[in-house]
């Protein structure tokens, strides 16, 4: 059984993927932790405690009092506010990765950190981007995710730490409000569908970005974690995908059950830059070999559930669509 402490934990990922875990490992064993406590049920459900993962002493102590065997670190800014404040993302992104990565050396932990379709760049193919390519990002977020994903190769290299990673997409979930990502608009799109039944998006038209619905990216983190380790190949970090899409095909995905929503755009050139950067379409069949990746929400399944949870009315279901 898992002894697991999640650095970041209120986050967008970080609660649907605390309460996944404590229904699977048990509630005392899932240490949650945050450098905030807004005593929302994730860190009511279960053991929580206040940790900044920039303070490496205390994110060890947190891991050893636990007797963790395993760290998710989740704290990060990310890409769009990562652009606005570049210093304090790389001293949180990197820094506390690093703290992470020492905790996990020290105490012998696994380590899981998601990387992001951020880490390729203008360079790598836009579509079908391959597992192993070229990785020349531009933006803070983006040199911080491939300098991680690094890091980690390091620490399983010379120390043999069990480091794995999942390139996310644009992540879509409605239990958490996302916290400064450039698909953020597509949460947001579907919050305003419900609430006012119109939307005016910063991302523009064309513009296609891989995106997974929250409860597969959850279920791909534990797949990864508790994958056999001699069937990796790649471990940090696994490209993973459901759809691409663009704004209309979201939208013209919202019309089927609201058929009178409307979308127009006010483009903001910093999160379309940062858009335009990246891929339109990972591969992900290195994930799928390697560890069984699949996910079970298209576009249309997400948008069903998302518009019938955001209206009060939860609707999962089970078929496998990849
Ligand atoms: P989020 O912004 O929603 O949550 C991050 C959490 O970290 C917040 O609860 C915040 O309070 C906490 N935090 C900030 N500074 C901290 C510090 N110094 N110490 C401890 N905690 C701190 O982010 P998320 O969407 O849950 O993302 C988690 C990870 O997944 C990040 O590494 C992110 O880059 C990656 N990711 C997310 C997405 C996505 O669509 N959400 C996509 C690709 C990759």
């Amino acid at each position: 059984m898992r002894r697991i402490i999640v650095t970041g934990a209120l986050g967008q990922i970080g609660r649907d993927l605390a309460a996944r875990l404590r229904q699977l490992y048990g509630c005392d064993a899932v240490l949650t932790t945050d450098i905030r406590n807004d005593q929302n049920e994730t860190a009511l459900s279960g053991p929580f405690r206040l940790v900044d993962v920039t303070d490496g002493t205390a994110l060890y102590e947190a891991a050893k009092d636990h007797q963790a065997d395993t760290i998710i670190h989740l704290a990060a800014l990310l890409s769009a506010a990562a652009e606005t404040k570049p210093m304090l993302a790389w001293q949180l992104n990197m820094g506390g990765l690093l703290n992470a990565l020492e905790a996990a050396r020290t105490l012998g932990c696994k380590l899981f950190t998601p990387s992001s379709i951020a880490a390729f760049g203008s360079g790598a193919p836009k579509i079908g981007t391959p597992q192993d390519t070229m990785q020349r990002p531009a933006t803070m977020y983006g040199i911080n995710k491939v300098s991680g994903e690094l890091l980690c190769d390091y620490y399983f290299n010379k120390y043999g730490i069990d480091t794995r990673g999942l390139r996310f997409p644009g992540l879509i979930s409605y239990t958490t409000p996302p916290g400064g990502g450039t698909t953020d608009y597509a949460v947001d799109m579907y919050v305003s569908a419900v609430k006012t039944g119109k939307f005016t998006s910063y991302i523009g038209k064309g513009t296609f970005l891989d995106m997974m619905y929250m409860p597969d990216a959850v279920e791909s983190v534990i797949k990864l974690i508790e994958a056999d380790a001699s069937r990796l190949k790649h471990r940090n970090a696994f490209n993973v995908s459901a759809m691409s899409v663009d704004p209309e095909a979201i939208a013209s995905s919202i019309r089927r059950r609201l058929p009178k929503f409307k979308l127009d755009y006010r483009i903001d050139p910093i999160r379309q830059a940062i858009a335009d950067g990246w891929p339109d379409a990972i591969d992900a069949s290195a994930a799928r070999e390697e560890w069984d990746f699949c996910v079970k929400y298209d576009l249309d399944k997400m948008t069903d559930d998302m518009l019938s949870s955001l209206s009060g009315m939860p609707l999962y279901g089970e078929k496998t669509v990849n």
